[in-house]
C-alpha cells in the first residue's frame, strides 16, 4: 500500500476522491478552507449550492456504489423522492408530461454533501483538515509533487504526500502553481456562455404540500428568439420548493424578488403555485462568464504525483447537471486506474487522459446547445469536430422526440445528455436520416452535408459518430 495522498479541496469532487485513495493509501489528507458545517448548511467555498442540484443517474449509481445506501440517510433527513411523480417540461413547440419510474432521492446540494462528508469522515485512515486553505505545491528536486502547503488563519505548514489531487473546484489555482514552479500550461478551451442563475426558496404550507408529492419537476426551457429563460420548480428536503430562472448569451434572470416573481406569471403551471408561496430564502444569484476544459493531459512534462479532478478540470454549463457526475465518472475511472496500475507507467498522464475522454462528450454537448445564442462565444486552439452540423441536429432531434411525443427518442435524448450513453448513439445514419427527413429544416441540413461531404449518407454519419466519440477531428468533415 502506498503511504500518503492529499486532497484539495472537500466538495462533491474532493470527497469521493478521498474515498476512492482510501483504497490504495495508508492515509489521505482532505485540506478544505472552510470551516465545514456539522449540519448542513451552505458554505462560502461552494456557493452554487444554493441552487438546484441534481444527479443523473449514471451519478446517483456511481455514488451509491462508493457510499451504499447513501440515499437512505438523504431520506432520514426529510428529502423526497421521485418516484412515480410527474416530470412536466415544456418547449416553445410542445410539451413532454410522464410519471418518473425510478426511486431517485431529490436533495440540496448541502444535504448530499453533509450526507456524503459523514460517510468520508467514518472511514479509516482519512483525515480532514478543515480551515486549511491550499496555497501551493511542494516539489522535489527531480520536479515530482511532493505535497501541498497549506494555510491555516496565518500560520503556515506543509504536508508531504505521495499523490496529490485538486479538486479546489472552478476556483483552482493549480494552473497558477504550475506556471509559478515554471511548467507550460497549455491554453484552456473557453467557453464565453454569459449564464445567470437566480433561484428562490419556498416552504410549502401544509395545505399545499400535496403539490409537492404531485411533482418532482416543472420546467419551461429557453429556446433563442422565443423563451429567454428556463423557468423551474422542483423540491429539496422538509417540503422546500425551489424556483429557479436560467438564462445564457447574456439574458441574466433579475435578482429582485418582484422583478424575479413577474417572469413565472406568462405560464400558469408555474405561477399558480409560486403566487400561492411565502419565500423562504433567496433570491440568489449565480454568474458563470465562461466556461472551461483544461488540458494538463497534454503537458509532456507533467509532474509525477499530481493529479486533478472535477470542476478544477473542466466545467460546464449548469442547467444540464453534468458537474457531478463528471467528477463521479472521474472518480471510479481513476479507482480502475489505480487498481491496474504498475510502477513503471506514466500513471498521472494516463488519469489525465482518461479523465479528458470522460470530459469530451459533456463539453461537446454542452457547446452545441449553448452555441445556438448569441452572446455566446467558443475560443479555442482546437476545434471542435461537427459541432455547426451537431447544434441544429441536436435542436431538430428534440424538436421531433417532442412534436411526435417520441418517449423513446426522448429517453435516448436525455441518456445521452446526462451521460449514461455514448455521444455516438444520436447520429447512428438510420435515426439521424429519419429525423432529418422528417422536416424541412432537417432536409434542408441533410442536402447541405450531402453537397458538402459528396458521400453516402451512412458514410458521414459513420465517419460523424466515430469523430465526435473520439474526439478527434476527420479532415474533409464540415465542421
Ligand atoms: C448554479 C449551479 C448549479 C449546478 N447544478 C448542478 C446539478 O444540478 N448537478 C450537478 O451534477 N452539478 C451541478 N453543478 C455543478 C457542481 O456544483 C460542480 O460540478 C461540482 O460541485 C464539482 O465538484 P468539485 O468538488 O470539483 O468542486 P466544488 O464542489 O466546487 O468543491 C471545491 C471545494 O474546494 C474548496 N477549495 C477551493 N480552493 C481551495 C483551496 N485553495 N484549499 C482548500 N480548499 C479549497 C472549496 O471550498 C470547495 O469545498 C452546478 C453548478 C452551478 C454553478
Amino acid at each position: 500500500m502506498n503511504k500518503r495522498a492529499a486532497v484539495i479541496g472537500g466538495g462533491y469532487g474532493g470527497l469521493i476522491t478521498a474515498k476512492v485513495l482510501s483504497n490504495y493509501y495508508e492515509e489521505v489528507f482532505l485540506f478544505e478552507k472552510d470551516t465545514l458545517p456539522e449540519k448542513p448548511a451552505e458554505r462560502p467555498g461552494t456557493p452554487q449550492a444554493f441552487h438546484p442540484h441534481r444527479f443523473t443517474v449514471r451519478g446517483k449509481e456511481i455514488t451509491n456504489a462508493f457510499f451504499p445506501g447513501y440515499e437512505e440517510d438523504l431520506l432520514s433527513l426529510g428529502a423526497p423522492s421521485s418516484f412515480q411523480k410527474t416530470i412536466h417540461q415544456e418547449y416553445p413547440y410542445g410539451k413532454m408530461s410522464f410519471q418518473y419510474p425510478r426511486d431517485d432521492i431529490k436533495f440540496s446540494r448541502s444535504l448530499l454533501e453533509a450526507v456524503i462528508r459523514e460517510r468520508v469522515r467514518k472511514i479509516p485512515g482519512i483525515q480532514f483538515f478543515q480551515n486549511h486553505k491550499a496555497t501551493g505545491l511542494l516539489f522535489s528536486e527531480d520536479g515530482r509533487v511532493t505535497g501541498v502547503k497549506t494555510l491555516e488563519s496565518h500560520s503556515e505548514s506543509s504536508f508531504e504526500a505521495d499523490l496529490t489531487v485538486d479538486a479546489s473546484g472552478r476556483n483552482s489555482k493549480l494552473s497558477d502553481w504550475l506556471k509559478a514552479a515554471g511548467y507550460a500550461v497549455p491554453s484552456e478551451d473557453e467557453f464565453y456562455i454569459h449564464l445567470g442563475y437566480t433561484t428562490q426558496r419556498y416552504k410549502l404550507p401544509s395545505h399545499l404540500s400535496h403539490i409537492a408529492k404531485t411533482y418532482d419537476t416543472i420546467m419551461l426551457n429557453a429556446l433563442p428568439s422565443e423563451q429567454p429563460f428556463t423557468l423551474g420548480l422542483s423540491f429539496i428536503e422538509n417540503e422546500i420548493a425551489e424556483f429557479f430562472a436560467g438564462g445564457i448569451g447574456g439574458h441574466y434572470p433579475p435578482r429582485d424578488p418582484d422583478h424575479f416573481l413577474k417572469l413565472f406569471q406568462p405560464f400558469p403551471v408555474l405561477s399558480d403555485i409560486i403566487n400561492e408561496l411565502i419565500p423562504l430564502a433567496g433570491p440568489k444569484t449565480f454568474r458563470v462568464e465562461k466556461t472551461y476544459r483544461r488540458h494538463y493531459e497534454e503537458m509532456a512534462d507533467w509532474p509525477k504525483g499530481l493529479l486533478a479532478i472535477g470542476d478544477s478540470l473542466c466545467i460546464v454549463d449548469p442547467i444540464y447537471g453534468q458537474g457531478m457526475t463528471l467528477a463521479g465518472i472521474q472518480a471510479e475511472k481513476l479507482d480502475e486506474l489505480l487498481k491496474t496500475r504498475t510502477d513503471n507507467q506514466e500513471f498521472e498522464k494516463s488519469v489525465l487522459s482518461a479523465f479528458q475522454d470522460i470530459i469530451y462528450p459533456a463539453w461537446w454537448l454542452n457547446c452545441a446547445a449553448d452555441l445556438r445564442w448569441e452572446g455566446t462565444s467558443y475560443q479555442s486552439e482546437r476545434p471542435l469536430p461537427m459541432i455547426a452540423f451537431g447544434k441544429k441536429y441536436m435542436d431538430l432531434l428534440l424538436k421531433h422526440a417532442v412534436t411526435q411525443q417520441n418517449g423513446k427518442l426522448y429517453g435516448l435524448y436525455w441518456a445521452v445528455n446526462t451521460l449514461s450513453v455514448p455521444l455516438a448513439q444520436l447520429f447512428q445514419s438510420g435515426l439521424a436520416i429519419s429525423i432529418l427527413n422528417s422536416s424541412p429544416e432537417g432536409r434542408l441540413l441533410l442536402d447541405e452535408l450531402l453537397t458538402a461531404e459528396n458521400k453516402p449518407a451512412e458514410d458521414i454519419f459513420r465517419a460523424m459518430a466515430s469523430s465526435i466519440t473520439g474526439g478527434q477531428r476527420i479532415d474533409g468533415m464540415v465542421k
